[in-house]
């Protein structure tokens, strides 16, 4: 096996030790005490992570993007209208997905590096009866942070559903889901969770609920179903096991370790560090002569960064560059823009050490392609923000 890289792409990031030996542990009967016990803890510390105490949580095997379809799946009946406010790659993935189960969909769309303004998600929920609206928190594509916080009060104002792709931000950026009044959050283990890829989480409210037990036709996918899974996640949270289909136990085992930590940590410690990271890695990039996609500060994520190549920079030789690094970055997503950026994954409990690495390793393969950059200048830059 060739030598390990630190990954510092926006997903799967690193997990830490415990994490990973939790799940190579042996695997345990999904209606064993202990697994029991476990499944119990996640739901419960769910509800802790993404601050809904009322909240429905689902643990699912599967990838973010289940989560994504599952909340679309039994939310939405068809012709039901649904309005997507994109930042880009993953809102269009929403506009695609709420379509296949029958729903009209309206989309806003942002320009690259910028969010939907206000005045425009209300003007539209007022031209249609939407059912729900979906806000993509963080676009992986663009790092580009909506605040949902408005969207969602909005959205309750015209009564309308909201919901929340938090992929590349629940664990990471400030969120506090019942606070805000938004209906469901949902993310997947492998971003600022950190716990390798899997599994599709999400917490529904009460509110979302009710609309789903009011549905007069049976959601458009069977596994999916709420009716399949709900009373799986009601038994195991009362300490009982339940089967609909099997759980992924050993994920789900990392995940309490997973969830354990952030909750260790407490989440307004990490969503500080997370920010305090961000900003660091910013005035890094700054440093090295790079230009953001987020188009303002307020508008740029912590959890990950994305940057245009300078000019005189061809980003394959770039990206060249980087593979021979101690460092897997990732390249663009954005169909109009892919060759134009690049983008590097900063959530979860990324060190000190790998963020230095990290600046290191750009600023060497930007001056392979002729483009000066100092190292050391770069990460004093962020020691400055880090250290105060
Ligand atoms: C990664 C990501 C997804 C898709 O998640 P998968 O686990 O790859 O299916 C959806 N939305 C956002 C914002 C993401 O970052």
């Amino acid at each position: 096996m060739s030598e390990r890289k630190i990954l510092m792409i926006p997903g799967p990031i690193e997990s830490k030790a415990n994490v990973l030996r939790a799940l190579g542990a042996p695997t345990l009967s999904h209606t064993s005490p202990d697994f029991i016990k476990t499944f119990g803890n996640c739901l419960e510390m769910m509800k802790k992570v993404w601050g809904a105490p009322s909240g429905q949580p689902f643990i699912m095997a599967g990838s973010g993007t289940l989560a994504m379809e599952m909340a679309a799946a039994n939310l939405i009946e068809p012709g039901d209208r649904a309005l997507v406010v994109s930042s880009g790659y993953f809102g269009e993935r929403y506009a695609a997905l709420l379509e296949r189960f029958g729903a009209r969909v309206s989309v806003l769309r942002a320009e690259p590096g910028h969010t939907v303004s206000l005045p425009d998600v209300e003007q539209a929920l007022g031209e249609h009866r939407f059912k729900l609206m979906t806000i993509t928190h963080v676009d992986t594509s663009t790092a580009v942070r909506t605040d949902p916080l408005p969207l969602a009060r909005l959205a309750r104002e015209y009564g309308v559903l909201s919901i929340l792709d938090g992929v590349c931000s629940v664990g990471g950026e400030v969120l506090y889901q019942e606070e805000w009044g938004i209906d469901v959050v949902l993310t997947a283990s492998q971003k600022a969770i950190g716990v390798p890829p899997g599994l599709a989480l999400m917490v529904a409210s009460e509110e979302a609920i009710r609309t789903w037990k009011n549905r007069k036709t049976p959601p458009g996918s069977y596994y999916a179903d709420w009716t399949n899974w709900l009373p799986v996640m009601e038994a195991y949270a009362k300490g009982k096991p339940a089967y609909f289909g099997t759980p992924a136990v050993n994920l789900i085992m990392a995940l309490e370790q997973g969830l354990g930590d952030i909750l260790n940590e407490g989440l307004e410690a990490r969503f500080e560090r997370h920010r305090q990271t961000g900003q660091a890695f910013r005035a890094a990039m700054a440093a090295m002569g790079l230009e953001m996609i987020p188009a303002s500060p307020d508008e740029a994520a912590d959890t990950l960064s994305a940057a245009f190549f300078p000019e005189k920079v061809e980003g394959s030789s770039f990206m060249q560059a980087m593979a021979k690094s101690p460092v897997v970055v990732a390249g663009g997503l954005l169909p109009k823009l892919r060759s134009a950026y690049f983008r590097v994954g900063h959530m979860g409990g990324v060190s000190e050490s790998e963020l230095q690495t990290t600046v290191e390793a750009i600023a060497s393969s930007l001056a392979e392609c002729g483009q000066a950059a100092d190292g050391k200048n770069a990460w004093d830059a962020a020691r400055a923000v880090l250290k105060p």
